[in-house]
């Protein structure tokens, strides 16, 4: 589904002594079948501006646009209810959101509020256990007898079974070990590889993840959006990033560096330990020391 903010405001505690202004009238359009990741300083506005893309919340002014939905100030929830089951946040801290008694009842619980038979909606849930990692001989377990990590993972296989067609996680790795990290990570992709109009909106931290990952990254600061574009382009704006106080990833770090002590003319954009290796090679070639490594 396609995603278009128009003049899109949000004010926490409106009229009252604490307003806060979050989102301070930006446009942006995200094409369907993308992924994307939403990158920025803690406070910027990341969580505030993709809860309006399932109506969690809805804008103090301006539009916003998701697939055939239009929600506005004034847009009833009921409008809303639709759209919920094609547009799926993954919070963070998923794994606070459990709350049945078995492994499988909490995954199959959504798809049977939309609709599906109790027996498809198990057999959906089944299919999304497995593909997040956890063992068939956990499904009956309560979910709380398991890791965090699990935990996690059960979590998001009930939003991978509701079968949605945008897919929103806001900072899904976050406290995971680094294996964990990848390995959720991967299943998001190929969760979003396996069909066209599949997107996925990621706000994270790591800027790994955004590089590799995605096909655009947007960057918001103070409640509005900076910068849209693909990873090379954005992160090759590594001072603009740092006065937001944003990294860029340690591929980039690493070539930004032998850029600025050789005066070299080269690219910075790699974000793949074979990439990087390519461009440190390159430029050992261009230095005339590449016959001695
Ligand atoms: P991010 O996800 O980029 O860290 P948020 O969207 O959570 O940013 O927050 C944007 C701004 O709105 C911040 O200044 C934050 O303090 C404020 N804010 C977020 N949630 C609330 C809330 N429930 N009540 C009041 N202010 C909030
Ligand atoms: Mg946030």
């Amino acid at each position: 589904m396609q995603i278009k903010a128009d003049n899109l405001t949000y004010k926490y505690m409106k009229n009252t002594p604490f307003e806060k202004e979050a989102l301070k009238g930006f446009n942006i359009t995200i094409p369907e079948g993308r992924f994307t990741s939403v990158i920025g300083h803690t406070g910027s506005g990341k969580s505030t501006f993709i809860q309006h893309l399932n109506g969690l919340l809805k804008p103090s002014s301006g539009t916003v646009a998701v697939g055939d939905w239009t929600i506005r100030a004034d847009t009833k929830q009921k409008h809303l209810y639709e759209l919920r089951r094609h547009a799926s946040i993954v919070f963070q801290f998923p794994e606070h959101q459990l709350f049945h008694e078995t492994v499988l009842s909490d995954v199959a619980y959504g798809p049977v509020n939309f609709g599906l038979s109790k027996l498809e909606a198990e057999k959906r849930a089944k299919e999304y256990l497995e593909l997040a990692g956890i063992h068939p001989d956990m499904f009956d377990r309560s979910p709380f007898d398991l890791s965090g990590g699990q935990m996690r993972r059960v979590a998001i296989a009930g939003v991978l079974a509701l079968n949605p067609k945008l897919l929103i996680l806001d900072e899904p790795t976050a406290g995971l070990d680094p294996e964990g990290q990848v390995k959720m990570m991967e299943l998001f992709y190929d969760w979003f590889q396996e069909k066209k109009e599949r997107s996925i909106i990621l706000v994270t931290h790591q800027m790994e993840d955004a590089a590799r990952y995605s096909d655009e990254i947007v960057l918001m600061d103070k409640g509005t959006v900076k910068d849209q574009g693909r990873p090379h382009q954005v992160f090759s704006k590594a001072g603009e990033l740092k006065a937001m106080g944003l990294s860029v990833p340690e591929s980039v770090k690493l070539l930004s560096m032998l850029r600025e002590q050789s005066g070299e003319d080269m690219s910075t954009a790699a974000f793949t330990l074979e990439e990087t290796v390519d461009q440190v090679l390159e430029f050992l070639r261009k230095r005339g020391v590449s016959d001695r490594v």
